[in-house]
């Protein structure tokens, strides 16, 4: 079933580190050889072997319209045409701009990167410089791109400064990194009373990065409120979860407001980018306006702004698009849960919008160590037997799910009765 993946998988090997571009693609979660993908198309992903799978990765977000969406296609190919890049400004990106602005209340100014990772690194310089301070919490088990000093894990003790999660990470740098665990409103305490040089917490509103884990509305209240009283700021990562979860992302579903918020994966349909948005007053403090210096060459670039354009536009004139989605996502989640309930299997679901999550475990996960108990032979075992039936999902049980506008509900429904046979056979 895989012959020509297996063969291809191995030649990558050669001449690529473990013959992936991005570590999670080479399936070292679940086993087994990586498809690899010829095409695209709607719900659906081609591999070389000439395997059809329902999509539930979505190049893990961005595809909100599926694979080859027509109209996104039509506007990439029409502006591909004028130009690949001019490394100059275009109308594109203050369209782009004014759509995402449009949004959001607390937000008067983006800038545009080539990534979430430029987006997230971006934030924190802004935030560092505005507030002339050094140091910034993060949580256990948020992803914010692998710049260094977001790349920490836990050292001894508890509310501590990290330490790198990678060799190549000076511990000079995580020094400046604390870290709690996420929804723990007293750790988050005591990391500001350890410090006094915080410049920002930096959050994802709802975790997609340790599988899908929300945080608790209090505990999002408490940062927004140990940041006002210590004059940091309030990051919302929202890279996975802006105009996925909700039209306005995590911020649309919940009362608090970030300082800054960071985008990528939908806003750019498929195409690479990233943004960092803010209030004028912090925003203006960029250069050239301001001090703080950031810049990209392939930054604002004309097909990618083409293709989020599209695509938020898209999405704003039909804003019914989230509610079908949501609707998705549950008779999905709902509908594993009642088959592995009926299979005796320990199941937890949970969902945002058009994000999703499952874990093989007893008791809904509420951080990353929590996560860390769920059984991961028996999501490989999962993982590998949907893939066989034709059903991909993240190879990971520390990643998100996510549904498109072209799964439909029978599509869905499908999935369950497969995955209701590979349940009865689980151990
Ligand atoms: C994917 C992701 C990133 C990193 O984005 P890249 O485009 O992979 O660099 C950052 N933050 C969150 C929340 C993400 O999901």
């Amino acid at each position: 079933m895989f012959k020509k993946s297996i063969k291809a998988y191995s030649e990558a090997c050669e001449v690529i580190p473990g013959g992936v571009d991005s570590p999670v693609r080479a399936f070292k979660g679940v086993g087994g050889t990586p498809p690899f993908i010829k095409k695209g198309k709607g719900a659906y992903l081609y591999d070389i072997d000439g395997n059809r799978y329902l999509d539930f990765v979505q190049s893990w977000g961005p595809l909100i319209f599926g694979h080859c969406d027509k109209d996104i296609e039509k506007a990439v190919v029409k502006t591909a045409k004028l130009g690949l890049s001019f490394g100059a400004p275009t109308t594109l990106e203050t369209k782009l701009a004014q759509e995402i602005v449009e949004m959001y209340d607390n937000i008067d100014k983006v800038r545009f990167v080539s990534s979430g990772t430029e987006a997230t690194m971006s934030a924190i310089r802004l935030a560092r410089g505005v507030t002339n301070k050094n140091d910034i919490v993060k949580f256990e088990g948020c992803y914010h791109g692998h710049s260094d000093s977001l790349l920490v894990q836990a050292g001894s003790g508890m509310a501590t400064f990290g330490s790198p999660s990678s060799p190549g990470v000076p511990a000079d740098l995580t020094k400046h990194t604390l870290l709690c665990e996420y929804n723990n409103i007293e750790q988050l305490k005591k990391c500001f009373e350890e410090s006094s040089d915080i410049a920002c917490i930096i959050i994802e509103p709802i975790a997609g990065n340790m599988g899908l884990v929300p945080a608790d509305v209090e505990f999002l209240e408490a940062c927004r409120e140990l940041c006002d009283k210590h004059g940091a700021l309030l990051i919302f990562d929202e890279v996975m979860s802006g105009f996925r979860a909700s039209l306005k992302g995590a911020s649309g579903i919940l009362d608090i407001k970030a300082d800054i918020i960071t985008f990528g994966k939908v806003i750019g349909a498929g195409m690479p980018v990233g943004a960092f948005a803010s209030r004028n007053e912090i925003m203006n403090q960029l250069s050239p306006d301001g001090k703080i210096y950031q810049a990209g060459t392939l930054s604002g670039n004309p097909v990618a702004m083409a293709a989020g354009l599209v695509s938020l536009r898209k999405l704003k004139k039909n804003p019914e698009i989230y509610e079908e989605l949501s609707k998705k996502a549950k008779r999905l989640i709902n509908g594993l849960k009642k088959v592995a309930d009926k299979n005796g299997i320990a199941f937890q679901i949970n969902s945002r919008g058009s994000m999703f999550g499952f874990f093989f475990c007893e008791k809904e996960p509420k951080n990353f160590k929590d996560v860390g108990t769920c059984n991961f032979e028996r999501f490989a075992t999962f993982h590998n037997e949907m893939l066989k039936r034709g059903f991909y999902f993240a190879c990971s049980q520390y990643e998100a799910g996510f549904v498109s506008t072209k799964i439909s509900n029978k599509m869905i429904d499908d999935c369950i009765k497969a995955a209701d046979i590979v349940m009865k056979n689980l151990k």
